[in-house]
């Protein structure tokens, strides 16, 4: 049995409109913490990466930042988190926050968070991995990414049971609710990357 202990979170470096999903990324983030998982994110200290990981800490919980060194100035890296990994491209980056998770988190964000999303589908897709995969859904954020994945496959461009390589869960307490039932009752994850 290999349980959720590590959740790795997607998410913008933009805090995005309004204090909505702001105040959702440090729910999270403060809830991982309580949850005693251990946060794996981008490494930012900007936008909604910069509050969960703020909240995360701040909660006592222990965070890994995976950042490439190029970034480190423009996403502002952050320090004050429990270990920072500086990787030489953004592929090791992904790489490393794919090993260290135990289930992922899609939560909003800009096109970076779209691409490590459709990554992390598509390689469960390929059943490179069975690792948990959560989208987030704030403030109707996630509905156009959703509405797109039910597209492609309407359109016959993938099976139906696409729709099972990932779950959409609405706001973050049935989000920490889920997580937690999977570091339960979670079996083994295959990893063949
Ligand atoms: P964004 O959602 O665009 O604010 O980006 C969120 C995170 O994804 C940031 O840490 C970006 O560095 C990262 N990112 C941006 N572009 C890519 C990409 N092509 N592949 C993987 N990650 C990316």
């Amino acid at each position: 049995m290999s349980p959720v202990h590590s959740v790795a979170v997607f998410c913008g470096s933009r805090p995005g409109h309004g204090p909505a999903q702001l105040e959702a990324a440090a729910a999270l983030g403060a809830g991982l913490a309580k949850a005693g998982m251990r946060l794996i994110y981008g490494g930012g200290g900007v936008g909604l990466m910069g509050a969960v990981a703020a909240a995360a800490m701040a909660g006592g919980g222990s965070v890994v930042g995976v950042i490439p060194e190029f970034l480190m100035r423009w996403e502002v890296a952050n320090r004050d988190v429990t270990e920072l990994i500086v990787t030489d491209s953004m592929h090791s980056r992904k790489r490393r926050m794919f090993d260290l998770a135990d289930a992922f988190v899609c939560f909003s964000g800009g096109l970076g968070t779209l691409d490590e999303t459709f990554e992390i589908i598509t390689w469960r897709q390929l059943k490179l991995h069975d690792k948990p995969i959560l989208i987030t859904d704030i403030d109707g954020a996630a509905r156009p990414l959703v509405a797109l994945l039910d597209a492609v496959v309407a359109h016959g461009f993938a099976p139906p049971d696409a729709r099972h390589l990932y779950e959409v869960i609405e706001g973050v307490p049935a989000t920490l609710a889920r997580l937690k039932v999977l570091a339960t009752a979670r079996g083994a994850a295959s990893v063949r990357l």
